[in-house]
């Protein structure tokens, strides 16, 4: 494998009609999950890609592995528990514009992920681990196997590449700001959002909350900062790359994992920070013009055409 990430996916169900769910009784149904989304991104360029998971024995277990095998990417590793459900959450439309979120992922599968789950030899023959913030979110054990990944990953020369992926609903800020802090320190490459670096750090530019995250010892950090593009910093190159204009934001969930994508395949090429930062920007653009997280995730054809003909933005 080229990349391997682990994480939760769930299944997402959103109702046809706005208004309380109660009333609801259609639903479409999609599979969603961060690191999955990276992993289906990868694929999709072209890249070999593996995702770690625990589901539960159910159909929607099942759903989960088929679809993300469907997509070309390894599932070899993804455990199947009998006893716990695959998580599930709802995506209730109250009125156009007013969204609530009701997650069922308490004790679920994913959230029973431990240390034991981590196979060695898969980490050790990957060139990137990719880890978010969401998975140490879950449970103590889920901590502990994102820790135990990072452990082999180190041992074997593998590159941490950690997204914070900050879910304030999963724990307390304190705790998040302690996990996800530590986590920095033991990642090569950080993917964060602006909003997770201020969170973490305070308010500051995105040159001064890049300095931060290296200060904590990552080497690399590209910074999300949504239209704008994305900021990089490393040992011999800093700057901003500008994001790309997009005809219609249909969807925007999924940018930063597309960004994940883009800028993985990047460095998988062999491009400079810099360059491979611009394929994250261009894959989170192409992400949010088509609804759902995975369906305007491009092919690499697609990808270095829209690379080539559209115009960066000038702010
Ligand atoms: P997510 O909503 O998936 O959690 P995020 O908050 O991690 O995303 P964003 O900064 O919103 O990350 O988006 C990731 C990348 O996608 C940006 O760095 C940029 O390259 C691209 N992107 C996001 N929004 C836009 C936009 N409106 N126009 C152009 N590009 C965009």
């Amino acid at each position: 494998m080229d990349v391997v990430t682990l994480g939760e996916t769930m299944v997402l169900f959103t109702p046809e009609n706005a208004g309380p769910m109660r009333y609801t009784d259609r639903f479409s149904s999609r599979v969603a999950g961060a690191e999955s989304n990276v992993a289906i991104g990868l694929a999709r360029l072209g890249v070999q890609a593996g995702w770690m998971s625990r589901l539960g024995d159910d159909e929607f277990g099942k759903k989960i592995r088929s679809f993300i095998r469907g997509e070309g990417v390894d599932t070899s590793q993804a455990v199947f528990d009998e006893t716990a459900d695959t998580g599930l959450f709802f995506k209730e439309k109250l009125t156009p514009g007013e969204w609530r979120v009701k997650y069922y992922r308490q004790d679920s599968a994913a959230s029973r992920m431990k240390p034991g789950d981590v196979d060695e030899s898969y980490i050790a023959g990957a060139k990137y681990l990719h880890v978010t913030g969401i998975t140490p979110a879950l449970s103590e054990s889920c901590y502990e196997t994102v820790l135990t990944a990072i452990d082999y990953a180190k041992k074997h020369d593998v590159t941490v590449v950690f997204d914070p992926n900050l879910r304030r609903k999963l724990w307390p800020d304190n705790k998040a700001r302690k996990v996800l802090t530590e986590l920095v320190t033991q990642a090569d490459i950080v993917l964060p959002g602006i909003e997770e670096a201020e969170f973490l750090f305070g308010s500051g530019s995105p040159e001064e909350l890049s300095r931060k995250f290296r200060e904590k010892g990552a080497s690399t950090v590209i910074m999300k900062l949504g239209k704008k593009g994305a900021y990089y910093l490393n040992d011999d190159a800093e700057g901003l790359v500008h994001g790309f204009q997009v005809s219609e934001i249909v969807d925007p969930v999924g940018a930063g994992d597309g960004f994940s994508a883009g800028v993985l395949s990047g460095l998988l090429d062999g491009l400079s920070v810099k360059d491979a930062a611009q394929r994250g920007n261009a894959v989170g653009a192409m992400v949010i013009m088509a609804a759902g997280d995975v369906e305007g995730l491009p092919e690499k054809d697609r990808l270095l055409n829209f690379m080539d003909n559209r115009t960066r933005g000038d702010v």
